[in-house]
Order: structure tokens, then sequence, then C-alpha cells
């Protein structure tokens, strides 16, 4: 594959590593965060720092944003979309609204700039190790050009559909692991009322009907996945601020499309507590202490 040079927006948990990743690969990687530490971190690693957002478009062929949410997505399109040359494709990491996400690829695409929305699963260790899930939406010209790229970040790159829908798989994935890791958390806080230990359900329900990824990947209860958060203090991970975003998300896409999601709709309200409680930067499968009872699990 011929180098090509790639503008990188965002370098916080998720965007360092994966424009160090990039850079390793040799490709030239012009870097823009509005936090001055993240952008030095970055420039240690063989980025080319620029001093405005608007020197990022410069003789790039590539340019991906990795930020918080669909506001500076926004922001930051709106500033870039009428100075990005023609040729330019751009892919928007970051998990965001579809409105949104269809919003600006279309605003993209009356330009004749190819976009796609990219957002990812696989978390931070994804991110450093290059083995991502990315999620892609947009036109297949655009996602055949994204891919060689989104391979050097991650292992797994599915085109789900048209723009937007990358983001729309994102947030019915998540919803779909917030409900399993209530569900999790309940049986165990069930199972303990009724004296059965937590290796004994682990054990049987691992290779049982109530098998998933929260339980046998990722487990709430220390001692049973050794990679699990659960075994250092909850320190994340995924956080629970993070899995509340991803099911506000999910639970406005239900409302603006007339879709029902009872247990969706549950689980936000819940991570709204348990957020709201104080727990927000813990990991989302920190949870459990809350079902449990124990509404603030801060030392
Ligand atoms: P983060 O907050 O660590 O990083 C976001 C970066 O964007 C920060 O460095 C911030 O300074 C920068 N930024 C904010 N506004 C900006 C602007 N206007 N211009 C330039 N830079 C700006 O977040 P993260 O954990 O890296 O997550 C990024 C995205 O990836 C989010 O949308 C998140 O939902 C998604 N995501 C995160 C994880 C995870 O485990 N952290 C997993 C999957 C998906």
């Amino acid at each position: 594959m011929t180098k090509q040079n790639i503008g990188f927006i965002g370098l916080g948990h998720m965007g360092l590593p994966m424009a160090h990743n990039l850079i390793k690969a040799g490709f030239k990687v012009k870097i823009y965060d509005v936090m001055d530490q993240n952008v030095s971190k970055a420039a240690s690693l063989g980025g080319e720092a620029v001093s405005s957002l608007k020197q990022i478009p410069d003789h790039i062929d590539v340019m991906i944003t990795m930020l918080p949410s669909g506001k500076e997505v926004k922001e930051v399109y709106q500033h870039l979309l009428p100075i990005i040359q023609s040729g330019t494709l751009l892919i928007d990491c970051s998990t965001i609204d579809v409105e949104t996400a269809r919003m600006i690829a279309e605003e993209a695409a009356q330009k004749k700039i190819l976009m796609v929305d990219a957002p990812v699963s696989g978390g931070v260790t994804g991110a450093e190790k290059a083995t991502l899930t990315f999620m892609v939406g947009g036109p297949l010209e655009a996602f055949k050009k994204a891919e060689p790229i989104l391979k050097i970040m991650g292992k797994s790159i599915i085109h789900a559909g048209s723009s937007g829908n990358g983001q729309a798989v994102k947030i019915c994935n998540n919803m779909m692991l917030a409900i399993q890791m209530l569900s999790v958390a309940e049986g165990f806080a069930l199972a303990e009322k009724l004296g059965v230990s937590t290796k004994t359900l682990f054990d049987v329900s691992a290779h049982a009907s109530g098998q998933c990824w929260s339980l046998t990947s990722y487990c709430p209860e220390p001692e049973l996945v050794p990679t699990a958060p659960s075994n250092h203090n909850f320190e994340p991970g995924f956080t629970a601020n993070m899995m509340y975003k991803d099911l506000r998300l999910a639970t406005q896409a239900a409302q603006s499309n007339l879709a029902a999601i009872p247990l969706g709709a549950e689980a936000t309200s819940l991570y709204a507590l348990f957020c709201n409680n104080g727990n927000g930067m813990k990991d989302f499968s920190a949870i459990i202490q809350m079902i449990k009872g124990k509404n603030n699990i801060n030392p």
C-alpha cells in the first residue's frame, strides 16, 4: 500500500494508541488535540504536531477523528469541511448519535468528499494491540478505501451499510452488553442470597444457557476471569460514564424511531443512578455492587 498522509484529531485514551499504530506502520501522521499534553505525547511517538486545527487538511489523504461525542465531531467538521480537498477520505471513529453521523456524511457527500463513520469496539487494550473491531457505515467506495487503514488499527473491519449504520450497530451492541452485564450481576446477587458460591454459579453458567461475554470474558465477580476489572477494584476498562453515554444514544435513537427498548431504558436508568452516585469513572461492570445494595464503591 502506498503510504498516505494522515491527519489525526483527538488523541485521548483511544486516539493516541490508534495514531501510534499508524506511525509504527510508517505513515506520516499530522496530529491535533485541544489538550496540549495529548499532542506532546503523540509528538513524542513520532506524530507531526500542528498549531491549529485548520492546518490539518493541508497535504493529507485521509483524516481520522476520535472525539468524545457528537458535539465535538460536529464542531470539528464545521470548521474543516469547507477547507478539505475533495480527494480526502474522512473516517470518524468516535461514538456519536446516528443523526449527526448521517448529517455530516451528507454534507461531505455534497462536496464530493468520501466519508465513513467507523466507531470501534475493543477499548483501550484493543487500541493498543491493534485488535479493534470497526463497524463501518458509508458508501462501498469509501469503505474500500478506509479498510486498509482501519486494518492497521484493528483486526475485524465490518461494512455495516450506508452512512450512520456503523454508529447504529455500535449503540445496539453496547445496549445488549449493558443488559447482559446487569443480568449477570443480578444472577450473582441472587445466588449470594441463596447461599450459592460465585464459583459454582460461574462454573455452571459458563457452560450452560446463561453463558455470555459479560460472564466468561468480563466477569463482575473477582477471581473467576483473571483479566476482568473486578480483580482490580474496577479500574476501567470501559467506564460506567462511557456506557451511560452509549445507552443515552440508544435511548434517543429508539425514541426518534419509535422502537420499544424496555430493557435498554431500564439499563439507562440504572447506569444513570450508578454514575450519579459518583461511580462514573469505575468500570461499567462495577454496577454489580449497586445491584447488591452498595451505592458507592469508592474505597
Ligand atoms: P478521551 O476523552 O480520552 O479522548 C478524546 C480526545 O478528544 C481528548 O484528548 C480531547 O482533548 C480531544 N478533544 C475534545 N474536543 C476536541 C476538539 N474540539 N478538537 C480536538 N480534540 C478534541 O476519549 P476516548 O476514551 O479516547 O474515546 C473517544 C471516543 O471513542 C468516544 O466517542 C468514545 O465513546 C469512543 N470509545 C471509547 C472507548 C474506551 O474504552 N475509551 C471504547 C470504544 C469507543
